[in-house]
């Protein structure tokens, strides 16, 4: 038979028509639920990296990009095949063995997070790591999918060896009393919640500048914009970089496409663009590998230049690292 899209087309007709048969065969294995747990190692020259997930959140379509022509934010999404209704936004962190520290680079959703959210401990268990070995936390903002995996909702500390590192500029703005004054009402939550997560340890914060070595082969990249102390890094070994791009874009299936558009948690529209399109450029320039905080997982890829912007180009699975 010669297969056209008519063949093919009926192929499937008859298969669905013998699924929901009624009383027709099925196998006795019922339909499973569930992934293999989320996590993925790769190396950096001589550091090892395992991005763990901690599963996906969504959003309505409508303002999430204020910036976005109308319909075009539709359109990018028909064009890349994700739902017509809804922004998938996967969370993915780092966790870093330099050799001599294993470092951990943002913490997740904790259990305050979305239903869809959540799954991140499990994930880092799986993995074999134990959250009592962490050495270091460093941070790269202060939003609550990125801090809260820290600090549970009952309080309980859930890194209580780890040193903790914080951008100086984000410390800087997150606490002041005055910011929080004349910040709008739908960013108080957001000072509030970092008082949450860091008021029992206040005193035992490090805060990091930019352009340092936050632990051994990483260093602190500028990326504000995005909240005013955002932070990207550059992690590198021997010859080889990973650039951490954090929340440099959003999903960068649309973000890189489109790098003058800014999600609606951009804090400075204007200044996460001019961020945005230097860093992806950077990336592109020197071909290096990037992960990004809210990519598909395992996160982790390359840039390519596309059209007036950028394309995001997932790395292949491999089964050994
Ligand atoms: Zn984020």
């Amino acid at each position: 038979m010669t297969v056209t899209r008519r063949t093919i087309g009926s192929t499937i007709a008859a298969a669905v028509a013998a699924a929901s048969l009624p009383g027709g065969a099925r196998a006795a294995q019922p339909l499973a639920t569930t992934q293999a747990p989320g996590f993925f190692r790769y190396r950096v020259g001589d550091m090892q990296v395992t991005a763990i997930n901690d599963g996906m959140a969504y959003r309505g379509l409508d303002n999430f990009v204020p910036n976005a022509p109308p319909g075009a934010l539709q359109q990018a999404m028909a064009d890349n095949f994700l739902p017509a209704d809804r922004f998938p936004i996967p969370f993915t962190t780092l966790v870093v063995n330099t050799g001599s520290k294993l470092v951990l680079l943002d913490t997740g959703n904790g259990d305050l997070g979305a239903p869809t959210t959540g799954t991140w401990m499990a994930n880092f268990r799986a993995a074999g790591f134990d959250p009592a070995k962490v050495d270091a936390v460093v941070f790269s903002h202060f939003h609550g999918d990125h801090i809260n995996g820290f600090r549970l909702k009952d309080g309980t500390a859930v890194f209580p060896q780890a040193e903790i590192m914080v951008p100086a500029a984000e410390w800087d703005f997150w606490t002041s009393d005055d910011k929080r004054a004349s910040a709008p009402d739908g960013i108080k939550p957001t000072f509030d919640n970092v008082r949450r997560v860091f008021g029992p340890v206040m005193a035992n914060v490090t805060r990091y500048g930019w352009d340092k070595e936050v632990a051994p082969g990483i260093t602190a990249i500028q990326a504000a914009g995005h909240t005013p102390g955002h932070t990207g890094f550059a992690i590198a070994s021997g010859s080889a970089k990973l650039l951490a791009l954090s929340d440099t874009t959003n999903n960068p299936l649309i973000f890189a496409r489109h790098p003058d558009w800014s999600a609606i948690f951009d804090q400075d529209a204007a200044m996460a663009r001019t961020t945005r399109r230097r860093m992806l450029d950077m990336a592109a320039s020197e071909r290096m590998q990037v992960a990004f905080y809210h990519a598909p997982f395992p996160a982790t890829g390359h840039i390519a230049r596309e059209g007036d912007g950028f394309a995001f180009v997932p790395l292949m699975w491999t089964p050994a690292t």
